[in-house]
């Protein structure tokens, strides 16, 4: 069998961890199995990284900090490989340039375009346990680029598909995927399995657990996932295509704090504002969520929008440029301390009335909401990020009983 095997930053986070780790592939290789490795950087060794570019530059050039940022996994698949050799396993560690693993230009925001498996495959056939560093990938004009903050969980899945594994597992620091965030809410419970359209709706809305490009591109490819613990040895959670069980009207709740609120206040009432507002603020890819507008009085019209929150100066700064031409408007208004509260179910669909018992769940522990959107599989609700938590655990036990 090959196994791709992929530990997040807590799963290395130290020379015991490191060891801890080693051990769990060893116990695969010497089975007869082929194994890969994906690694995270240690600990919150990303978030230093970043603290530290922004000490010198509060604004750093995106090249810059990417080239900064793929350090981190450099160093962790490095010491993983000492620890696996001095074990007495051979391994050795290959970065994004080494594999090689290209990416579109987007620095902080790569999309994997092309995996070439040949130097792994070598490796694999002169028995080494293969350590490949997630997270990062090579642009075309040859620079490091990262595919955006929990990327390793991509970058297993894209190896899965290239090598044709037979295994993808996802080793974190909770014991699968939850109903909920189990850090916030308390009765959240693990499920044994979830469908790739739950995994990717929950992801997108804010579940960290898997970085949701993992999860689209699971589907695409047919790869099944594994997450579970790498602390314990508890079964995880399978991700897949279809699940044995019912289909329970709400399969998870998610929150996402990384989000702001702008309102653009008295634009002109006529055909073309939404399109020049969200294409100029598209073509810089901002991705918008909730989209609310008024109704026009007096010719004009506001509309309120979210935006992730650690880009809403750079969506403010665009807005502002066309204030004087295309997009006249009296005032733009930003609010940072919100937060989306997210349910999702494919038991949704046809079943009236799941909207309004979310409702009535906020209403319970006094939420206000700001706003709301619905899909097919989800509402979502913007309310004040003070409010998480009871939002959260209220709207969790309305619905998913433990
Ligand atoms: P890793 O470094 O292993 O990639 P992450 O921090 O990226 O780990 O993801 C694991 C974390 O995701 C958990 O510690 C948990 O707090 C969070 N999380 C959010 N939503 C969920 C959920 N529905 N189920 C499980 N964990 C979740
Ligand atoms: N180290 C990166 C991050 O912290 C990638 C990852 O953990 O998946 O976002
Ligand atoms: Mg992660």
């Amino acid at each position: 069998m090959l196994i791709v095997k992929k530990f997040g930053g807590t799963s290395v986070a130290d020379k015991e961890r490191i060891f801890n780790v080693a051990k769990r592939c060893i116990e695969d290789y010497k089975k007869g199995n082929d194994v890969v490795v994906v690694l995270s950087a240690m600990g919150k060794m990303t978030d230093v990284l970043i603290k530290q570019a922004k000490e010198i530059n509060p604004n750093p050039p995106k090249r810059e900090l990417d080239m900064l940022l793929t350090t981190g996994e450099q160093t962790s698949v490095a010491l993983m490989s000492m620890a696996l050799n001095s074990l007495g396993v051979p391994a050795i560690s290959l970065n994004a340039f080494q594999v090689t693993m290209k990416t579109t230009s987007d620095y902080g925001n790569a999309r994997l375009e092309n995996i070439d498996s040949e130097r792994i495959k070598h490796e694999l056939e002169n028995h080494k346990i293969v350590i490949v560093t997630g997270f990062q990938g090579i642009n075309k004009y040859g620079d490091y680029t990262t595919l955006g903050r929990g990327g390793s969980d991509t970058t297993a899945v894209a190896l899965a598909a290239a090598l044709n594994a037979d295994a993808c597992e996802i080793y974190t620091d909770v014991d699968g995927v939850y109903t909920a965030d189990p850090r916030i809410v308390k009765n959240a419970r693990k499920l044994d399995e979830i469908t790739y359209d739950e995994m990717l709706e929950l992801a997108t809305l804010g579940a960290g657990v898997l970085h949701n490009r993992s999860v689209e591109m699971a589907k695409k490819y047919g790869v099944q996932l594994v997450v579970r613990s790498s602390l314990n040895t508890t079964e995880g959670t399978i991700v897949k295509e279809e699940v044995e069980m019912e289909k329970m009207l709400v399969s998870g709740v998610a929150c996402d704090r990384n989000t702001a609120r702008i309102a653009v206040i008295g634009l002109e009432d006529q055909p073309g504002v939404a399109f020049k507002l969200f294409n100029h603020l598209a073509r810089h890819n901002i991705n918008v969520d909730i989209i609310l507008q008024s109704v026009g009085r007096d010719g004009t019209k506001d509309i309120s929008f979210t935006v992730p929150e650690d880009l809403v100066e750079e969506a403010v700064a665009i807005l502002e440029r066309h204030r004087t031409g295309s997009l006249k408007c009296q005032q733009i208004n930003v609010e940072k301390n919100v937060a989306k509260v997210s349910i999702v179910g494919a038991g949704m669909m046809s079943n009236a009335g799941v909207a309004a018992k979310m409702f009535e769940a906020l209403y319970d522990v006094g939420v206000n909401i700001k706003m709301i959107s619905t899909s097919e599989i989800r509402v979502t609700v913007l309310i004040n990020d003070k409010d998480v938590d009871k939002a959260m655990n209220s709207v969790h036990d309305k619905f998913i009983h433990s």
